[in-house]
């Protein structure tokens, strides 16, 4: 285990013994901290439970003892669990700091930390700039909020490999003192208002990421987006815009034909196997953070001519007989489903439909230009049937399923058409998950090989 040489706590209590709770409650005791623990859900019997036990800490499991906070003087939170819990509010009253692990690893790691933030985007961008330093012979480590505990991960990692951490507001807002050495912000929509109450909050929690950022440092953000610009003039770090729609020679841009970085010429636009203009802008980020820690151009190039999108997120799946097949899966909402039709000019079979949340589709009709014909299933079939006769959509098929949707739309099919599964639904009315739903159509894909 790392050592802890500089933290300024000594007495902490771990809320919430998920994975990432774990790990820092046993970095923490290998440093010799006095670890208290909670969860709701725990029992004696788990492994986890034992271990912190035997490793010396106090584990509380069940009801909500205030006391629990008695002699501590920090508390290191689960980024699930919301500021309104009765501890996280009372240690708010006490005055006791409130981090998340991420702050930890922040302290156990000295190499470069490139930190992805947004609203959309983060774990495309997380992806492609480790990828770009992976291809380019840089060590190079991914954590955060793509699946990996960070502190677990900074255990092994020298200080000369990068760390690529995508990063939530919820984690963002247990930050103190984290200061990534390259920082990008992609984007601020609104979203998570729940747990952030109000807008203003869960931008301050995604403007964490640079407010301890020095000269030295660098701040990656989307020239764009009018909140982000706005902050990140009183920002310390070397400001690195990006834009797909305005020459930027400080930063990332593109022409008709090119995407630059600076003034120096990187790819043609036409070789970028992603598709849609929002992946653009992943794409821009990701290179201004890639350049900046070392990455080649020929790195670069070999991921934008090869990655063909994260899975389930508008995926390039396989060309059968010139048909191309996309499993965009994760859009679970009409947003992420008019972004993935405005990824393609060519005719497309959209393939959508899932649990009824009571809300209409209208919303999608100005991007359903292009679309020849669709396939509908789940819940909202008929709702989405009716939508689709509203804008003139001739050919409409209901169909049981994910599977029986690609064979109908492979048999509708003609060449150079794209064969789209955006559900603009959630997936739980058939499928457990939206992985096991974009699964299902990836798998349907292949039989038809
Ligand atoms: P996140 O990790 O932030 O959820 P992902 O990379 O997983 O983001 O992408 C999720 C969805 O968000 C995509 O399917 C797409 O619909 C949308 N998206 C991705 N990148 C952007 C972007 N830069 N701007 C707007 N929407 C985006």
């Amino acid at each position: 285990m790392k050592r802890l040489t500089e933290f300024p706590y000594s007495n902490i209590v771990v809320l919430g013994l998920a994975r990432s709770g774990t790990a820092a409650a046993e970095a923490l005791l290998a440093n010799d901290k006095t670890i208290r623990v909670h969860d709701k859900q725990a029992t004696e019997q788990d492994e986890t439970v034992i271990r912190l036990k035997e490793m010396g800490a106090e584990v509380i499991i069940g009801s909500h003892p205030i006391s629990i906070l008695d002699g501590m003087d920090l508390v290191i939170k689960n980024p699930g669990i919301s500021y309104d819990n009765p501890i996280v509010a009372e240690a708010i009253r006490r005055d006791i700091p409130i981090i998340t692990e991420i702050e930890l690893a922040y302290y156990l790691f000295d190499g470069p930390i490139i930190g992805v933030t947004g609203s959309n985007g983060k774990t495309t961008t997380t992806t492609l700039v480790t990828d770009m330093l992976k291809k380019s012979e840089r060590p190079v480590r991914v954590a955060g909020n793509i699946g990996i505990v960070a502190t677990e991960a900074v255990q092994s990692m020298q200080d000369d490999e990068a760390l690529v951490l995508e990063l939530s507001s919820f984690q963002l807002q247990g930050t103190e003192k984290f200061r990534p050495t390259t920082a990008i912000l992609l984007n601020i929509f609104e979203a998570h208002l729940d747990y952030h109450k109000t807008l203003s909050n869960y931008k301050q929690a995604k403007f964490n990421i640079f407010r301890n950022q020095t000269k030295d440092d660098y701040l990656i953000y989307n020239a764009e987006d009018k909140a982000i610009a706005e902050e990140v003039k009183d920002a310390r770090a070397k400001l690195i815009p990006f834009s797909v729609h305005q020459k930027l020679e400080a930063g990332a841009w593109i022409d008709d034909k090119y995407v630059y970085f600076k003034n120096e010429k990187i790819i043609e636009l036409k070789e970028i196997v992603l598709v849609g203009e929002h992946n653009l802008q992943n794409i821009l980020a990701a290179i201004a953070a890639a350049k900046l820690n070392g990455a080649t151009n020929e790195g670069i190039y070999r991921v934008l001519t090869t990655f063909s999108g994260v899975e389930h997120r508008l995926q390039f799946v396989e060309n059968i007989n010139g048909r191309l097949f996309y499993n965009d899966s994760k859009a679970t909402n009409i947003l992420a489903t008019q972004k993935a039709l405005d990824s393609f000019k060519q005719p497309t079979i959209l393939l959508a439909g899932g649990l009824d949340r009571g809300n209409e589709f209208t919303d999608l009709k100005p991007h359903l230009k292009h679309v020849r014909a669709m396939v509908v299933f789940g819940q909202t079939a008929s709702k989405l049937k009716e939508l689709a006769a509203e804008v003139g959509i001739e050919k409409v098929i209901e169909s049981e399923n994910v599977e029986d949707a690609v064979h109908a739309a492979y048999s509708i099919s003609e060449e150079n058409e794209v064969i789209l599964l955006s559900p603009a639904c959630a997936s739980w009315d058939q499928y457990r998950t939206f992985e096991e739903r974009g699964d299902m159509f990836v798998q349907a894909v292949h039989k038809l090989m």
